[in-house]
């Protein structure tokens, strides 16, 4: 899939939508980005993550391994287009730290692929990676359906990829643009991945 296809993949399914919108952070920006809205039509993210499949596969994870929430549903489809299983972390309540839970296990030198949904700063899924390396895993490389980093792959300091890239800005509300154009500003329904 080209990075166009991908986006109009997100924005048919209202995804990613443009306007002017305040985001969880506070900041004012012109994108919006859900991916809960696409991957909820499984023959989407079917396409979305055999396309990603198509480009680490040549890494040879033998797991999936995604943070929760955000990366579930990415991390699940990725492991059934390669015919692998998919593990994921999760954040303990009381002290906010990820840990690998439910009975999963990796075993040593175990190669594993991180997968999360958008890659914006990249931290839960480099605490993901950090847990399953400390159980033993080897990490093969990390990805996602959108970076929006500005290049993820100044983040991390294994292979990345990326099956689509979004440039997004965003602004503190007094420099930002829209709102010196009177438009007015919507909060989105659900923590926006800015
Ligand atoms: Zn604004």
């Amino acid at each position: 899939m080209t990075n166009d296809e991908v986006l109009k993949a997100y924005e048919e399914t209202h995804a990613l939508l443009k306007g002017h919108f305040r985001l969880s952070s506070g900041r004012h920006s012109d994108r919006y980005l859900q991916s809960a809205l696409v991957m909820q039509f499984p023959a989407t993210a079917e396409k979305l993550c055999g396309a990603l499949a198509g480009k680490i596969k040549s890494l040879n994870p033998q797991v999936i391994v995604s943070p929760a929430m955000g990366g579930l549903f990415v991390g699940h489809e990725l492991a059934r287009a390669l015919k692998l299983r998919h593990i994921f972390t999760e954040r303990n309540k009381d002290n906010d730290a990820m840990e690998l839970r439910r009975g999963f296990t990796v075993e040593k030198g175990e190669k594993f692929f991180a997968v999360e949904d958008i890659i914006t700063t990249g931290k839960s899924v480099k605490e993901s990676i950090q847990v399953v390396r400390g159980l033993g895993g080897e990490p093969v490389g990390v990805g996602c359906l959108i970076d929006r980093s500005g290049g993820a792959d100044k983040v991390f300091d294994i292979p990345v990829r990326a099956l689509a890239t979004l440039k997004v800005e965003s602004w503190e509300e007094k420099d930002c643009p829209l709102c010196k154009q009177g438009l007015p500003v919507v909060k989105p329904g659900s923590r926006a991945k800015f």
